[in-house]
């Protein structure tokens, strides 16, 4: 996929003159779009649903945009949760997809009517303790354990992961959950991070269709939706492709055929939770060529730094790097494009062939919309950028500010401090 950045070097450039580097910048028009092809690809199933992964972008901003293509969320705290009321989510669109979880997060989704996602099979009794009762609509996480191979290095192999429930403590979860008055159930899965092979989808789904049909004949439970958790994979790479959605729809559309009509299953809602492919491609981190260094590589160093995006220095991840008005210089430089923290794994790009890069130029860092901002942190005293949304009638408006020194000391009492001997 060819890297693209909404805005021209003469806009970027003035735009900077009174808003400074850095910040992330995200595409409305492109999210938008983005949006429409997924559903519409998804639109062969009779019920289709994408609760959009808070914990990837949580800008409520963002959640609103989302909303308004028919999104509800997936959230993995409270404060996720009340990011989304706070967007306007309609509760019954929120799913509560959370581990280790808290009783007072379980209690607060429980009022709010959203989706209670299980982790566990001792959760059930847990649940039923906290709120006295088990909720109408319950879905629980499946973990295929070995019968699930071929998964990518972020989320590891099934049977190591800590998620979810064994396929026999499925069968029996909602055995009980029936026993127990719920009325709806759902069954999710998650078992992909990243991945760009439709094929994958498809087994996956096939997975869990089989699981449903198993449920229906052991327990009598009908399932009323699945979910299939995130796990779309995004061409971080320009000669990466992106996933067709409408071959993924179609592929998992043949294995509904296959094994979910059949069993009169069908209507079966087909949910997602996608984060990374909804708000990945959409959103840029900008920053400022601030330093060069020769000693024995060559280093440009940014005024951001892993703070703002760390999955290139947590994860190895590849982002794409361009040098804004550079687009179509020649690549015959090569560097590493590194940030401030004093870690040497703080380095946006390792031996990259890129145009020469001087001092002043605005350095653009592809696919930095999901898992970006939102992974940031404040070690080594780090501020964090801010977000601006370029929204379609191509004004651009600030939806989060940056952090000041005030923020990063908002949790200590510093009179307490003055007075502390
Ligand atoms: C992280 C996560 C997602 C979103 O994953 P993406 O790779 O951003 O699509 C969805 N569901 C659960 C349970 C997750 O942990």
């Amino acid at each position: 996929m060819k890297k693209t950045f909404p805005l021209t070097h003469e806009q970027l450039t003035a735009f900077t003159k009174t808003y400074p580097t850095p910040f992330y910048l995200y595409d409305e028009k492109g999210i938008r779009e983005n949006m429409r092809r997924f559903t519409k690809a998804f639109s062969i199933f009779p019920e289709f649903r994408e609760h959009f992964a808070v914990k990837a972008c949580p800008n409520p901003y963002i959640l609103k945009i989302l909303a308004e293509e028919g999104c509800g969320t997936d959230c993995s705290s409270l404060p996720e949760l009340m990011l989304s009321e706070i967007a306007g989510i309609k509760k019954d669109r929120v799913i509560f997809t959370s581990n280790e979880t808290p009783a007072e997060e379980f209690r607060y989704a429980y009022a709010n009517g959203n989706i209670i996602n299980l982790d566990d099979f001792t959760h059930i009794e847990f649940l039923e303790k906290t709120l006295g009762r088990l909720p109408d609509t319950i879905c629980f996480r499946y973990n295929p354990g070995p019968a699930k191979h071929g998964c990518n290095s972020i989320i590891g192999k099934p049977e190591e992961a800590k998620y979810g429930l064994t396929r026999e403590q499925m069968i029996e979860a909602y055995r009980i959950a029936k026993e127990k008055g719920v009325k709806r159930f759902g069954l999710h899965t998650m078992v992909a991070s990243n991945e760009l092979n439709p094929d994958f989808f498809a087994d996956t789904a096939k997975l869990v269709f089989e699981l449903a049909v198993e449920v229906k004949e052991k327990t009598g439970v009908r399932i009323d939706f699945v979910d299939l958790g995130g796990g779309l994979g995004i061409p971080y790479k320009p000669d990466q492709k992106a996933v067709d959605y409408d071959e993924v729809a179609e592929k998992i559309r043949a294995e509904y055929d296959r094994t979910i009509v059949p069993a009169g299953l069908d209507p079966l809602g087909i949910y997602w939770e996608c984060g990374r492919p909804i708000t990945g491609p959409y959103g840029w981190l900008v920053a400022k060529a601030i330093h060069e260094k020769h000693i024995y590589r060559e280093y440009i160093g940014l005024d951001s730094c892993m703070a703002d995006l760390m999955r290139p220095g947590m994860y190895g991840a590849y982002h794409h790097v361009s040098v804004s008005g550079k687009e179509d210089a020649a690549c015959d430089h090569v560097y590493d494009v590194v940030g401030s923290l004093c870690e040497n794994c703080d380095k946006f790009a390792v031996q990259r062939e890129l145009p020469e890069i001087n001092i002043g130029d605005l350095v653009i860092i592809h696919d930095a919309g999901a898992h970006g901002r939102a992974m940031g942190f404040n070690y080594n005293g780090k501020l964090r950028c801010g977000e601006v949304l370029l929204r379609e009638d191509g004004k651009v408006v600030e939806i989060r500010r940056r952090e000041t020194v005030n923020d990063l000391f908002a949790t200590l009492d510093l009179d307490g401090v003055e007075k502390f001997n």
